[in-house]
Parts: structure tokens; C-alpha cells; sequence
């Protein structure tokens, strides 16, 4: 079921509202805010709640009550409402990108990368609907079966950051649902649209009356939620700071969360590795989707040898990729999400430059030959020390910073002196360099001659040290979170 629009200056404007129960609702003080596309402030994309406490109250309420059905049905039914959602969504596949592109501002064909890998993410939940199950172990006592067997946590509360506005909440809610659980989805103010899109989905597949509710709003929607004591679990992805509030909120009534945080990740470039290759990956890793993902590589620890080859060649690509809105065809990388993002990046950048770093490609903010929007030039920084801000922390934005390193060990020791482990990369010919980057690299997920982003529907999404908290998302693995476990023992 679609809520009402209407059209503004060619193209739809969204009128997006909670969905509680059975019904689609405004926010009950009636506050709403605006989207608009971050590679065309013309075009207004959305109109949604911003909710408040009793918005919350009346969604978990909602998934209180619908509980008990939702778990009777068991998972191998749930697995065939998450296929059917698949499904829809695949049917909707242009529909979906087109959202994904105005609101968040990746480029279409990134966005319609987003909605395969999200059909993939579904279709393999689903089927693990017929694998949810636990052991029977060996008892002590004759005549007796002694089990172990998973059940629902309860009412789950997932919060969702912008940068992939359909895979997130969807690699939440499906997991949510098939376990038995009920949910409410609290996405990014800023992607609204998609995430109404990823609910008529499920709602039309079967997890309606309660059992999928959304609520949208900022902070204080996400803090409501934490505290509320019906809900035993937030999965949460989003940044460092804002994961260590809620589990630090839930701590006191020991509040079970997933935390997927922020990253700094590297890609290690050793003197024997294929330049061109690993230039092109980087590239790959560094600009797609505008630097917006967890797994960006936003450093390359490069050995002193190759530095100014592969520098040559990274400058080269980044200034040849052309900058332009998420919709034209021509464009190869996108606007950050807001006005926020793009300071945010020029901040990290303007210290970087005032200490000593210099930028060979880039460097300042985009406005000439672009639409209004908020364009990032592609940036290569080189010159960048180990322990200045731009290398230890997230800026999140189409920004690169070359690092130089003497060999295997120091370049290793320069990757793991952040606080953050999501993803990494290695470059090198020598198969025992990148097996033993494997034992010592200090990331989640770690690529080895290949861009250092991207994952399979059944691979853990992992990250250590402060990336990650709890179990891992998109894997059997994360079972551990939505599930809890029971045994029994049982005379005959
Ligand atoms: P964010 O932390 O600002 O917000 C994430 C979500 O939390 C939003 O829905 C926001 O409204 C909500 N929120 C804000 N304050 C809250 C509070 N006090 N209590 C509860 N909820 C609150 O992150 P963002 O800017 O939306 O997204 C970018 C961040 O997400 C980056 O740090 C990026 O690395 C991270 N990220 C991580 C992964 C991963 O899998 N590890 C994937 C994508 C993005």
C-alpha cells in the first residue's frame, strides 16, 4: 500500500509517515521535516514525521501485542514472508534505486547494486528459516534427551544510519522477523523514502499488524527506544560515539546490542605489489558510493620504495573521475549525504593541509559544472602523519590519505594505529606476506588484492576493536543476537 504524494517540479514528492499497527500515521505533535537530493537541492524528495516519545510508546506497543502470533507461526513460515519480500523488492528494483539515489545520493547504478545485494541478503535468511534450530546432546542419566533450542528474543529495536538506506534496514528486519521477533524500525532522518519502501514490502508479504512497525525521527526517537523496557534488544548500526550511548543506556538493565560502527580502513601497498591493480582498487575503495561506507578505504600504507608511482597513479584516476548528480549516467561519484558531510570533509581536509599534508588531487569543495549540491572534489592527501586526525579518524567523504611505510612490519604496525578494525586490504605479490596479514591485521574483513570492500550474503559483516560490538550481521552467526538459547532435559 502506497501513502498519498504528490508532485513537486517534475518529479514525486514523498509523503512518508510512520507506520504503527495496522495504520500509517503522522508523528502525533504533527512536526515533519524535508529531504532533499544532496546532488540536486531542487529536488524535494520527502516529507516525514519527526516523532517523539509517544510515537515510540504506541510502536512498541503494537509489536508487544503482536508478538505471541509472530512466534507461534514459526521460522519456516517467517522464511516465506521474507522470500515473498524479496521478491517485491526485486519487482520494485528501479523504483527502490531511484529512492536510494535522490535521498541518499549514490550514483543509480550503485543503487541498484544495493537492491540485488539486498534481494541476495533476503533470500538467504529466508532459507535459513528451515535451518533455525538447535542440538540434541549426549545426557548423564539413562532415558533421558538432553536439547538445546533457540527462541525469540522479543521486541527488537533497529536503528539505521544513511549511507546504505535499503541493505541496513533490511538485513536487520529480516533476521528480526525470522527469528521469531517483532520490530521497530527507526531509520536515518535523512533516507526516510527507502526505508517506507523496504515496510510495504514486508507488509505485503505477510509481517503486518504489529509485527513490523517504523517509526522516523533523530536522536531522541533512538533514545526512547534504547530505555523502553519492553524492547530486549537494539541492533544498531551507525558511528562509534553514538553506539557507545546505547549500549551505555541499555547497560543498567542489561539491554542486549549489535553495534556496527565506524571504520579507518587501509589498504597496505607493499613494493612488489601489480600498482596498476592495486591503484584501481583503491580508487574502487576510496570513491565509491563517495566514501560513504564503513568499509571505505580511506588510507593507504604504501612502502617508501613504490610511493611516488602509485601516488602518480592514484591522483590520476581520482581527478578523472567525473563529479555529478546520482541520477546522471555520465557522473562516477556522487555528492555527500549533507551539508554536515561536506564540512565535515573539508574540516578534516583544512587541518590536514595546515599540517604539512599535501593534496595532489582535490582538496576543496565542488560548485562549478555541478548541480547545487553538496559536492566533495575527489582527494588524494599525501604527506599524512600516522597520528594526525585526518589518519585516526573517520571522515567519511571522498578523502585519501597516502601514508608511507618501510616494509612489511612497519606498514603493518602504521594499519592497526587506529582505535578502529572494520576492513582492510594487502597488496603484494608474496602469498606468505598476505597470509600472515591475515594472522596480524587487526580488521573485521580483510581483502587481498582486491578492493577492500564488499562482502557475500553469508559471510559475517565484522568488525574488531571498536568498529564492532556483539555478534555479527549478515551471517548464521546472527542468530546469536535475535535468538536466545534454552535447553531441556527430558526423562522418558
Ligand atoms: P549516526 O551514529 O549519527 O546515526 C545512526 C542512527 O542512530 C541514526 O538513525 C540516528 O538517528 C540514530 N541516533 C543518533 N543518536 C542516537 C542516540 N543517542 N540514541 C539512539 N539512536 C541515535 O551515524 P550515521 O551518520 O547515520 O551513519 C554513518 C556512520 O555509520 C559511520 O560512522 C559509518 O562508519 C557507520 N556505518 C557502519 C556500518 C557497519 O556495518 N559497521 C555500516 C554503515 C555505516
Amino acid at each position: 500500500m502506497m501513502v498519498p504524494r504528490r508532485t513537486a517540479g517534475g518529479r514525486q514528492t514523498a509523503e512518508v509517515r510512520n507506520r504503527i499497527a495496522d495504520q500509517w500515521c503522522d508523528a502525533e505533535s504533527g512536526r515533519v521535516q524535508e529531504n532533499r537530493n544532496p546532488g540536486d537541492l531542487a529536488d524535494l524528495v520527502s516529507r516525514s514525521p519527526d516523532s517523539g516519545t509517544a510515537d515510540v510508546q504506541a510502536a512498541v506497543g503494537a509489536a508487544q501485542r503482536a508478538l505471541p502470533a509472530w512466534r507461534a507461526l514459526g521460522p519456516i513460515r517467517r522464511g516465506e514472508i521474507v522470500m515473498r519480500a524479496a521478491r517485491l523488492i526485486d519487482e520494485r528494483r528501479e523504483e527502490f534505486a531511484e529512492a536510494v539515489t535522490r535521498e541518499q545520493g549514490k550514483l543509480l547504478r550503485e543503487a541498484l547494486g544495493e537492491v540485488d545485494r539486498t534481494v541476495a541478503l533476503l533470500e538467504y535468511t529466508a532459507g535459513e528459516g528451515r535451518r533455525l534450530g538447535g542440538a540434541t546432546l549426549p545426557a548423564d542419566d539413562p532415558r533421558t534427551l538432553a536439547l538445546t533450542r533457540r527462541e525469540p528474543i522479543g521486541v527488537v529495536g533497529l536503528i539505521t544510519p544513511w549511507n546504505f538506506p535499503l541493505a541496513i534496514p533490511a538485513w536487520k528486519v529480516a533476521p528480526a522477523l525470522l527469528s521469531g521477533c517483532t520490530a521497530v524500525l527507526k531509520p536515518s532522518p535523512l533516507t526516510p523514502l527507502t526505508a517506507m519502501l523496504l515496510v510495504e514490502c514486508f507488509l505485503a508479504a505477510g509481517a503486518g499488524g504489529g509485527v513490523l512497525n517504523l517509526v522516523y525521527g533523530g536522536r531522541e526517537v533512538g533514545e526512547v527506544l534504547v530505555k523502553d523496557p519492553v524492547v530486549a534488544g537494539i541492533s544498531f548500526t551507525g558511528s562509534v560515539e553514538v553506539g557507545r550511548a546505547i549500549h551505555t543506556a541499555g547497560a543498567p538493565r542489561f539491554l542486549r546490542t549489535q553495534l556496527e560502527m565506524g571504520g579507518k580502513n587501509a589498504a597496505l601497498v607493499l613494493a612488489d605489489a601489480d600498482l596498476d591493480l592495486a591503484a584501481d582498487s583503491i580508487v574502487a575503495g576510496a570513491f565509491g558510493q563517495a566514501g560513504q561506507r564503513c568499509s571505505a578505504t580511506s588510507r593507504v600504507v604504501v612502502d617508501r620504495a613504490v610511493h611516488d608511482e602509485l601516488v602518480r597513479k592514484l591522483a590520476e584516476r581520482a581527478a578523472a573521475l567525473q563529479v555529478g548528480g546520482g541520477l546522471d549516467a555520465d557522473s562516477r561519484l556522487g555528492p555527500v549525504v549533507s551539508a554536515d558531510r561536506l564540512l565535515a570533509c573539508l574540516d578534516g581536509t583544512r587541518q590536514a593541509l595546515a599540517e604539512g599534508a599535501v593534496a595532489v588531487t582535490g582538496g576543496d569543495r565542488l560548485t562549478e559544472g555541478v548541480p547545487q549540491g553538496y559536492f566533495m572534489a575527489p582527494t588524494v592527501l599525501t604527506g599524512v602523519r600516522p597520528d594526525s586526525y585526518i589518519a585516526q579518524e573517520e571522515i567519511f567523504g571522498p578523502v585519501l590519505s597516502v601514508l608511507v611505510c618501510d616494509g612489511f612490519e612497519d606498514g603493518l604496525r602504521i594499519v592497526n594505529s587506529v582505535r578502529y578494525g572494520m576492513a582492510a586490504a594487502i597488496f603484494t605479490a608474496d602469498t606468505s606476506l598476505a597470509l600472515q596479514a591475515l594472522e596480524r591485521v587487526d580488521a573485521g574483513m580483510l581483502h587481498v588484492n582486491r578492493p577492500g570492500v564488499g562482502a557475500y550474503p553469508h559471510m559475517p559483516h565484522i568488525g574488531a576493536k571498536e568498529s564492532q560490538y556483539g555478534p555479527a550481521e549478515c551471517s548464521p552467526q546472527v542468530w546469536d543476537f535475535y535468538t536466545e538459547w534454552r535447553t531441556a532435559c527430558i526423562a522418558y
